[in-house]
């Protein structure tokens, strides 16, 4: 068992079983043992890679989207350009390399970096270096200023609570002890009011997942896209509705259970957009924009012929591992489809670059 495994059996044995919240945020954010606190998870040496890692192409298209917003919103200066889990600090440098082509823009940013974890932050520091970002353990202390930020695979990694239905009642999965193993187990079965409108679309049986900090997270920056202008767009892997078990592990780039080397590996679940658009909109003042592929997002803010003029540049490897990083970026079989995006602007504002159809 890990070092981790080992202290979560402990508490268990004396305190009985904890939510599965409370098991994913020790298993990411344990001071001493956590995923995310003690290791650099990105790259092929790591877990998994993001979208940012695969190609700068992805970070430019994302600054375009928020230079254009940030056009369109009248340049307004200072403004914090903010990101939430940057990882290795690669998206934020790709979207500062793009946004240096908008006179007036780069001077203006003053970059605004959520991040928990202080190995990612030394990452963040040496990818950003000269540009003297600010670091923010949560959103509350981000800036009162107009914010065009990014979150990429941020929200998949906050902690969720799962409850599996039961007659008209809810009963919440939660992590126990079985045999000296750590195992998911159900506990009693309750009402619980923040699930009443999923009585309705769900069966017997079925299991539902909240996220309990998304609402706080998602009506904090909508509250400073409503007070002082800007635009989040948010990229991560979900659908509209949260349905079903999607609590996953990965280690060495491999699907492994949740409970087999807490610590060790990446625990995420699949965001649920509609909760985020709910929380993201609340606020008077706040558009959001219907959910987006991340396929089309892309290919609508001209990756396609990004890619072409990249590629003019290089051949064999190199022109091979980037035809292979748009198709797995852009393809519905790769990222394109299970990965989305989502944005909220200030109302009055046009809608961002990539959210509609094109005429
Ligand atoms: N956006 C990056 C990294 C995604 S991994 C990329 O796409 O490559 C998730 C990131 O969110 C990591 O940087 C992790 O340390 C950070 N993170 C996870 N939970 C967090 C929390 N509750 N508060 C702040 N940062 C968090």
């Amino acid at each position: 068992m890990t070092p981790l495994g080992k202290i979560l059996s402990r508490r268990i044995a004396a305190e009985g079983p904890m939510s599965l919240a409370d098991y994913m945020a020790e298993c990411l954010m344990h001071p001493e043992h956590g995923y995310y606190a003690t290791r650099d998870p990105f790259g092929a040496s790591g877990d998994f890679t993001t979208a940012p890692e695969i190609s700068q192409m992805y970070g430019e298209m994302l600054g375009l989207a928020l230079a254009q917003g940030w056009l369109d919103q009248g340049s307004p200066a200072p403004f914090a350009l903010t990101e939430l889990g940057p990882g290795r600090g690669t998206l934020m440098a790709d979207i500062l390399r793009a946004i240096r082509t908008v006179p007036g823009m780069a001077d203006a940013a003053q970059i605004h970096l959520v991040e928990t974890s202080r190995t990612l932050r030394a990452h963040q520091a040496r990818a950003l270096q000269g540009h003297r970002p600010t670091w923010h353990d949560s959103v509350a202390t981000l800036p009162e200023m107009p914010h065009f930020l990014v979150a990429n695979e941020f929200f998949d990694a906050l902690p969720i609570r799962q409850f599996e239905r039961r007659g008209q009642g809810w009963a919440e999965r939660h992590v126990g002890l079985a045999k000296g193993s750590l195992t998911i187990g159900i506990g009693p079965v309750a009402a619980y009011g923040a699930l009443d409108s999923r009585i309705a679309d769900t069966r017997d049986g079925d299991i539902v997942e909240v996220c309990p900090a998304l609402p706080a997270i998602a009506a904090e920056i909508g509250n400073r896209i409503a007070r002082h202008g800007g635009l989040a767009i948010v990229v991560d892997y979900g659908g509209w509705h949260s349905l079903g078990d999607t609590l996953q592990a990965l280690a060495g780039h491999r699907p492994v259970s949740p409970f087999d080397a807490p610590g060790e590996a990446d625990l995420t679940a699949h965001v649920d957009f509609e909760a985020l658009a709910h929380s993201l909109g609340m606020t008077q003042g706040v558009c959001v924009t219907p959910l987006v592929p991340q396929g089309v997002f892309l290919e609508r803010l001209g990756i396609t012929g990004r890619a072409r003029q990249l590629a003019r540049h290089l051949t064999g490897q190199p022109l091979e591992s980037h035809v292979a990083a748009h198709r797995r970026l852009t393809h519905p079989e790769e990222m394109g489809q299970l990965f989305k995006v989502i944005a909220g602007y200030r109302k009055d504002s046009p809608c961002p670059p990539g959210f509609d159809p094109l005429p």
